[in-house]
């Protein structure tokens, strides 16, 4: 019998694996029982409180996606909190994966990276082997050595102890039961909540920064369904990049310009320059993603976009924002 323990099990990723093994046509194998926490099962900062999760459901398999996460402006605010939280829960999380598990220890533990903690001075298209190769950009210098720290833990843990830890390294991602905040959030959701708000009371849609930087973004059901595979058929500590193709690659201003026509926004689209850009690009390669999976097909961004618009319309008073 197998049990899956997912961190972060109530935010954008963790709800769109849950309606992956949950939903029609379940991908929940038989013999398979799925746990979602949220930080209301305890705080995973706090090793005692996570020795009692793992205690409680003696896992066989986790997928560990909890995390502070952010968009740019809060990684800029609070570098401090993102590089602390992350790695207290990174590190309590992963020794207890190696001494708490069902048969002695979890059998295989697949954590979240990003592609935004790359080196920010790097050829393209990034891959997995650069991850380490000089500094972040200092935007989110905090949370990026947080989240480095995971891969090299993962071959440390597999090297000393002969555990199965890898871990996921996934562009931007955007979907329903996203944190819809306009100062802390992500681009897309923030965008979606400022272009709502615009078209209710009739002003304009301010867009921050240039508009010209680019990013791949993935809507977070393409990545729930690749994260069970991951789970069940990659076995290596060395990380995946799970991205949509180069080709892909769109400006932050042609998303906007997607939002504003997926929520019929027919107003003034405006950009404030004095806002920062962040990293210009992070162009990410998925040659090993494309390997092993060549005929994945991702959700287009337009549809995407018009999915996580009609999801925040129809969920505007309770979502997260
Ligand atoms: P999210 O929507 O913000 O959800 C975060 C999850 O972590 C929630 O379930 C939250 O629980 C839980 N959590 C936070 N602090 C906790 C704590 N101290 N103890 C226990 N649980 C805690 O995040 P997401 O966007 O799904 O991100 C999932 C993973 O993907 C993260 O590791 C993130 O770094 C990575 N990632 C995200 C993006 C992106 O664009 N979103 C891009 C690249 C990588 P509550 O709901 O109870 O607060
Ligand atoms: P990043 O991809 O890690 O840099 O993080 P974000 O998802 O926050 O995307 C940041 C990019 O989107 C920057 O170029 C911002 O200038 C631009 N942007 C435009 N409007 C917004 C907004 O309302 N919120 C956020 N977070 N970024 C915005």
């Amino acid at each position: 019998m197998s049990v899956v323990l997912v961190t972060g099990g109530s935010g954008l990723v963790g709800s769109a694996i849950r309606a992956y093994v949950e939903g029609p046509g379940a991908a929940c194998a038989s013999g398979e029982t799925w746990v979602f926490l949220s930080s209301k099962d305890g705080d995973l900062k706090v090793r005692a409180d996570c020795e009692a999760i793992f205690a409680r459901h003696r896992p066989t398999h986790c997928i560990h996606l909890a995390a502070k996460v952010g968009g740019l402006f809060a990684n800029m605010r609070e570098k401090v909190e993102f590089y602390r939280e992350n790695i207290m829960m990174n590190d309590n999380v992963m020794e207890c994966c190696r001494l708490h598990g069902r048969d002695g220890k979890v059998a295989k533990l697949v954590s979240y990276l990003s592609t935004c903690i790359f080196p920010d001075k790097t050829s393209y298209p990034i891959d997995e082997t650069m991850l380490h190769a000089g500094p972040p950009h200092p935007s989110n210098e905090g949370y990026a050595y947080a989240k480095r720290m995971v891969d090299t833990m993962n071959r440390a843990y597999t090297e000393e102890y002969g555990c199965n830890f890898t871990s996921i390294i996934p562009t931007n991602i955007y979907g329903p039961s996203d944190n819809f905040s306009i100062e802390n959030g992500h681009v897309i959701p923030g965008l979606i909540h400022k272009c709502y708000i615009a078209k209710r009371d009739n002003t304009p849609f301010v867009i921050w920064g240039s508009g010209t930087p680019l990013r791949q973004f993935m809507y977070s059901s393409d990545l729930a369904e690749l994260t069970v595979w991951v789970m069940r058929e990659y076995h290596s500590p060395d990380p995946i990049i799970v991205s949509v193709d180069e080709s892909a690659e769109v400006s932050i201003k042609d998303v906007a310009l997607s939002v504003a026509k997926a929520m019929k926004f027919e107003g003034e689209v405006v950009f404030d320059s004095s806002k920062a850009d962040g990293q210009f690009k992070k162009t990410a390669g998925n040659k090993k993603l494309r390997g092993l999976r060549p005929d994945f097909e991702f959700i287009g961004i337009e549809e995407g976009i018009q999915k996580a618009v009609d999801w925040f319309n129809a969920n505007y008073e309770t979502c997260r924002k």
